[in-house]
């Protein structure tokens, strides 16, 4: 892959007209809105949900079902608190920290270059920084009546730690050898010095991580497999070279257990982002809560009888970035005709929150429409309107990404047909209406 320059950001609309889209048609949305909204929290509304699950059921598909030697689980968001002793968070998961004494402001110390001017000091536009503090990012919580110290629980900053705790009752009873996975997707919270970027960079968010345990001679490997995959997955959701790179991670990036590391980034409006991790953690974290646990997490190879701790292969991916880069990739505003500007949203037809919306010409069909709209919802998410001129009602479709519209005219009666206009192309097809649900289902099975 040939990256193009980091300052090019190709995109020829703004960041905001992107958000205001989320927000008035419902896709996402700042939490508790009525209130002013809490940084960092967002709401998915009727379309962003079908699209995130959609996105979700994707990878599951091709983490865990698709696949002999993984599978899923879904754990609880509180984790004994000994895990994040265990796993190094309540000691090392911190940021650098600073705030400004004039403006009350408070900074990422390794991202100051997006600080920007201070508002408050008069004669200067510096910011008046303390020096770095260390900041832990989990979320804390406490549990049962008492608020001591001892009730102290986190909510999980990752979904992984919790494939570790359950990796021996999972491998046990589901009979897996070395080399095998598990997958989980959930809820992970940080407790962020400065969520941004929209959905960037929230404070609640959802990965979907798969650790995969593999023999220590074999882990490059199943890193480099991994990692390819991955690539692939993103390159399936339509993500092309100029918008998608891998970056491995230099030796002094890596954690110190780590071997080998790699994010896989996305060219978003505001520059290359990371949206998936894949690491080689090696031993560190079986090793860990074994020790922490006093549980012997070690492995016995039936056949050469060797006992060892496996090495873990992890990849991370972010939902919430992953569908915000989705939806920057499909953002575009079309320039028709003189004034007429067409806002779509190319999405894969199997990301898209509508698969296809059905479309009466008037009122008067709105019985015929309703029959095929209520065959076609048993199989996929559809939408029925028959209000506003057919125009305006396709238009509301393409910014919301839905591949295909199905329109049923006053013919429709006598010759038994309808017409499917795609989004992308704006063609029409004439088609049987007995043949719709199998002619979307091809389409919409193969993506074209
Ligand atoms: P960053 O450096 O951007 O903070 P990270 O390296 O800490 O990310 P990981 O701990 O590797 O991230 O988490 C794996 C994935 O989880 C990331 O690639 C990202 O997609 C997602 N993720 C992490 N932090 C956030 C967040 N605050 N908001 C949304 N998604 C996040």
């Amino acid at each position: 892959m040939n990256p193009p320059p980091a300052s090019e950001t190709p995109y020829p609309w703004r960041m905001e007209d992107l958000v205001s889209l989320c927000a008035r048609r419902g896709i996402v949305f700042p939490s508790s809105e009525i209130y002013g909204g809490i940084n960092g929290f967002w709401d998915y509304g009727p379309l962003g949900v079908e699209l995130k699950n959609n996105l979700k059921a994707l990878w599951w598909q091709r983490v865990v079902r698709e696949r002999d030697d993984v599978e899923g689980i879904d754990t609880a968001i509180i984790c004994h608190p000994r895990t994040w002793e265990a796993s190094g968070h309540v000691e090392h998961f911190s940021d650098p920290m600073v705030d400004c004494r004039a403006c009350k402001k408070r900074f990422r110390a390794d991202q100051l270059e997006d600080a920007g001017k201070c508002s408050a000091r008069e004669g200067s536009s510096e910011h008046d920084f303390t020096p770095a503090r260390h900041f832990n990012l989990m979320l804390r919580t406490s549990i049962g009546a008492s608020e001591d110290a001892a009730a102290t629980a986190y909510l999980r900053a990752e979904t992984c730690q919790a494939i570790f705790n359950d990796m021996k009752r999972v491998r046990e009873t589901s009979r897996q050898k070395v080399p095998f996975g598990i997958a989980q997707i959930g809820k992970a919270f940080r407790n962020e010095i400065n969520p941004r970027n929209f959905t960037f960079r929230s404070r609640e968010f959802e990965q979907a991580e798969l650790e995969f345990f593999v023999h220590p001679s074999e882990r490059e490997k199943w890193f480099e497999h991994w990692l390819d995959e991955r690539v692939a997955f993103h390159r399936e959701l339509g993500f092309g070279d100029d918008r998608l790179r891998v970056r491995p991670h230099q030796p002094t990036e890596l954690a110190h257990y780590a071997k080998a590391a790699a994010d896989i980034e996305f060219l978003f409006p505001f520059g290359w982002q990371e949206i998936e991790g894949v690491h080689d953690r090696g031993d560190w974290d079986l090793r860990r809560h074994s020790e922490y646990s006093s549980k012997d997490l070690a492995y016995t190879d039936e056949e050469t009888k060797e006992r060892y701790l496996p090495m873990v292969i992890e990849t991370s991916v972010g939902v919430d970035r992953t569908c915000l880069a989705l939806l920057a990739n499909g953002y575009a505003e079309e320039t028709l005709a003189e004034g007429d500007v067409r806002t779509v949203l190319r999405l894969p037809p199997a990301i898209a929150p509508i698969k296809a919306a059905v479309l009466p010409l008037s009122k008067k069909l709105a019985e015929p429409a309703h029959r095929l709209e209520r065959e076609l919802r048993r199989h996929f998410n559809t939408f029925y309107d028959e209000s506003g001129n057919i125009g305006r009602r396709y238009r509301r479709q393409d910014e919301v990404g839905t591949p295909f519209c199905v329109t049923i005219d006053f013919e429709s009666e006598t010759d038994g047909k309808v017409t499917i206009r795609h989004r992308d192309a704006m063609s029409q097809d004439r088609i049987s209406i007995d043949s719709v649900l199998p002619w979307l289902r091809e389409r919409l099975e193969t993506g074209k």
